[in-house]
């Protein structure tokens, strides 16, 4: 294992995601002994190290409803602020001299992706890229060449093995449970294909609208904030064949090798919607054509994939919060027993949760009570939650992993590459979106589009 890093610097520490998810992440990973090093703000907005304790402790009261007093103390002692300019070389000189006992710092760019150039040279500039990692946040870059681009800055400054793509479904235990429940299980494996499967739907449904992120939303759109990173990630942990070895390097390999085999999405399979009031949010553009809804049709051009649709929809001000996978299975080869009411069997359907009560539910038919051989669904379920305990947060995951220097669980170049050619064909569609009212699950035609959704488990 890389040795672990001796300092954490946070770029950005005022704004949204410090303060939701990173504050609590730091929190956690104290409390679990798993951090005890000098934590740096960085800044423009002029705070003191007071400010920034008070800010953390906020946030972290807000994540867990309590604090321990004894954790939080040891994780304020380690706190401390740098307010400066991102283009005045006296900031990156202040940081270098706080840095000065630490030999491998990791960098946290929570800062708008228009500065993150300015700060990887300013860190190269003093020689801390030289001995750092740096983590970024989606999205990275805006399509294949812009994200090419930041890759170059980054790699200029750099070494590619210290840089850390976040995308953090890949830090969530409930989605690294896709490849668990394939792998660890002898179970489904074999019935994993096209002569088993009909096809495959994947819902991020969020019941909420911008929460007062819309100017920055509406530069981004559904289809860049979701589809291409969390989505994707999702159908390729559900599509990947067997890895060859159990390492990293095996791992991004059977990765990249079936996103490379996902046709590029096409506009004639795709819907985007967007949610009646939108364009009268703050920030939002007037005749915004920013689509807050995308669904489509994914193919993959493999021997175990072809034929087999995947459906893959996510939207804003949708029903509800959930993020879903429902695998349906095509009919017995015959059928000997009817369903109820003479109508046709609904399907078998894997449906893993992988939100919050994330689990398994699986539906089967069973033999209806009474003198008639009929069949109706049950369900099956597990709630991993309950079966299983508290596991850990994505965020405190990812900067844990980053720390050791392991990769295992960040985005590689090449696999965001792929991603962004899945979606090239669908992004600044010069259509316009469709509107749909909020609390419904988008436009219209979305639900033509996989001629029956299965509508998530919303708990
Ligand atoms: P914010 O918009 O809250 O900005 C973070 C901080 O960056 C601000 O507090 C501000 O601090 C500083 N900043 C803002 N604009 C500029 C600018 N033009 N030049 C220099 N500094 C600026 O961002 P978030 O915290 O929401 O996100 C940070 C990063 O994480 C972004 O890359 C975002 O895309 C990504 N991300 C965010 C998520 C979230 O839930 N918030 C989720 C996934 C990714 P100050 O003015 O004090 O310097």
């Amino acid at each position: 294992m890389d040795l672990r890093s001796d300092a954490v610097v946070l770029f950005g520490v005022t704004g949204d995601l410090v303060s939701k998810k990173l504050f609590p992440a730091l929190y956690e990973l104290t409390r679990r002994g798993r951090l005890d090093v000098p934590v740096i703000g960085v800044a423009r907005s002029p705070w003191d190290d007071q400010q920034l304790v008070t800010t953390a402790r906020k946030s972290v009261t807000e994540a867990n409803n309590e604090v321990d007093d004894a954790t939080f103390d040891r994780l304020a002692d380690n706190l401390s602020m740098i307010s400066g300019d991102y283009a005045d070389p006296a900031t990156y000189q202040r940081l270098a001299q706080r840095l000065r006992g630490a030999e491998r710092p990791v960098f946290y760019l929570a800062i708008p992706p228009a500065v993150f150039g300015a700060v990887v040279e300013g860190l190269a500039s003093v020689g801390l890229a030289d001995r750092g990692r740096v983590i970024v946040e989606k999205p990275f870059g805006r399509d294949l060449e812009s994200s090419r681009e930041l890759d170059r800055t980054l790699r200029a400054a750099f070494d590619p093995q210290r840089v850390f793509r976040i995308d953090h479904y890949l830090g969530k235990e409930a989605v690294e449970g896709l490849y668990a429940f394939r792998f660890a299980n002898r179970l489904f494996e074999p019935l994993w294909n096209n002569e088993h499967i009909d096809n495959i739907q994947v819902t991020l449904a969020e019941g909420f609208g911008t929460q007062g992120r819309a100017g920055f939303y509406d530069t981004v759109g559904a289809t860049r904030d979701v589809l291409q990173n969390h989505i994707l990630q999702v159908v390729a942990l559900i599509a990947m064949e067997a890895p060859a070895a159990d390492d990293t390097d095996a791992f991004n390999a059977a990765e990249v090798a079936v996103l490379r085999q996902i046709e590029p999405l096409s506009p004639q399979s795709t819907v985007r919607g967007q949610y009646a009031g939108y364009r009268d949010e703050p920030g939002v553009a007037a005749d915004s054509n920013t689509e807050t809804f995308v669904a489509t049709r994914l193919t993959i051009d493999s021997p175990r994939w072809a034929g087999v649709p995947f459906y893959l929809r996510t939207g804003k001000s949708l029903p509800g919060t959930a993020t879903e996978v429902v695998v349906e299975f095509k009919q017995p080869q015959r059928s000997l027993i009817p369903a109820e009411g003479g109508a046709e069997a609904p399907a078998n359907l894997l449906r893993f949760r992988l939100g919050r009560g994330d689990g398994i539910t699986m539906s089967i038919q069973a033999k209806s009570p009474g003198a008639e051989v009929t069949s109706r669904p049950v369900d099956l379920s597990v709630d991993f939650g309950a079966a299983l305990g508290r596991r850990q947060e994505a965020y405190e995951r990812l900067l844990d992993d980053a720390m050791d220097g392991q990769q295992l669980r960040f985005a590689r170049a090449e696999t965001i590459e792929q991603e962004w050619r899945v979606v090239a064909p669908i992004l600044d569609l010069p259509a316009a979106v469709q509107s749909y009212d909020k609390g419904t699950w988008g436009p219209a035609d979305a639900d033509a589009l996989a001629g029956g959704w299965h509508t998530p488990d919303l708990r």
